[in-house]
């Protein structure tokens, strides 16, 4: 509690560190979480972070986790960490460079926002903190080029007085964050008759409890958690709002949101450590075993084949083939 009054009294600076309990991120492997910082000029908090790769590969910077542009505004631990461990993937060094190579057709395609926005791009390319007066000295056109650059999709974070050891000075840092332009992909959101036609399709069954539930208090679950979800994967809002009621059964199960943020958690523990959970402590699988198939994508449609067999994936399916395994094996030992 106290913390928080400490850092709303001092939110009327340009820019703010708040010390957060560091601690709550410790669980996250090779990710370290230093300060959260809000840029209340643009609206934006950030936090600072070193991410440490194989082979000595490092990056070091600010992952957004409210970023207007983007669409990020994550305030809940779970997704926060959801999201650096995203982040974290992006990061890595021959990430970086595939993710370049793809811009580069990006500016190649928009020749004419090149001409003006991209020079401050390239200047950014080594995804470090960068002194902005020391690469544009006398250019008070800097701050403009960098809204064209958000504007465009590009996730860059701002450090207002960061110690230059080029110039000696406290000066404004920016950093380019290799994320996919416009984001990691969020959420799908449905509207309130969406979620209707979806909870009714799907007969108001709680799958976790193995019956129907209350209207109230069941959500529409991705089987496919979205962890492992990349920007092809979102359908957009014309198909949410015409799904087919084939396309509803597979792609969604009911469960309370108590049990949904269980999920999260087990399908970001399954994302890092690639062991697949188990449900009630029950170690079975309807296909495959508790490891994450390592031929198998992490991310993007294909990964979806890797949770096939998981419980949390599709709990009726689960339910039904252990019932189906009980039922065999009392037959074979009753006859
Ligand atoms: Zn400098
Ligand atoms: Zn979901």
């Amino acid at each position: 509690m106290k913390k928080n009054r400490v850092a709303r009294k001092s939110s009327r600076k340009k820019s703010t560190k708040t010390s957060i309990d560091i601690t709550i991120y410790q669980d996250l492997e090779n990710i370290q979480v230093h300060e959260k910082r809000f840029h209340n000029k643009a609206s934006e908090s950030y936090l600072d972070v070193t991410f440490s790769y194989e082979k000595d590969d490092k990056w070091e910077g600010s992952i957004p986790i409210e970023y207007r542009r983007t669409g990020t505004e994550l305030s809940d631990i779970s997704e926060i960490k959801k999201h650096l461990l995203q982040s974290y993937d992006h990061c890595q060094a021959n990430k970086r460079r595939e993710w370049l190579v793809e811009q580069e057709k990006f500016w190649r395609a928009n020749k004419a926002k090149a001409d003006v926005t991209k020079s401050l791009f390239d200047a950014l390319t080594n995804f470090q903190w960068t002194c902005i007066p020391c690469k544009f000295p006398n250019n008070p056109n800097w701050a403009r080029r960098n809204q064209d650059l958000k504007e465009l999709g590009f996730t860059i974070a701002t450090y207002p007085k960061k110690h230059c050891n080029q110039c000696g000075k406290k000066t404004t840092h920016l950093i380019l964050v290799p994320l996919p332009r416009g984001g990691i992909t969020g959420y799908e959101a449905w509207s309130p008759k969406t979620r209707e036609k979806i909870i009714e399709t799907l007969k108001i069954y709680d799958v976790y409890e193995g019956k129907v539930g209350k209207k109230e208090s069941l959500l529409p679950d991705h089987k496919f958690p979205e962890i492992r979800w990349d920007e092809n994967t979102r359908r957009n809002q014309e198909a949410i709002n015409n799904l087919t009621d084939e396309e509803i059964i597979k792609d969604f199960q009911l469960m309370t949101n108590q049990r949904n943020l269980q999920k999260r958690e087990v399908c970001r523990q399954c994302y890092q450590d690639n062991l697949r959970p188990y449900p009630f402590g029950i170690k079975f699988y309807y296909e495959g075993d508790e490891n994450w198939p390592n031929n198998i994508p992490k991310n993007g449609k294909d990964a979806e084949k890797g949770c096939i067999g998981c419980g949390w994936y599709d709990f009726e399916k689960w339910r039904n083939a252990l019932n189906q395994k009980i039922a065999d094996f009392v037959e074979v030992h009753e006859s």
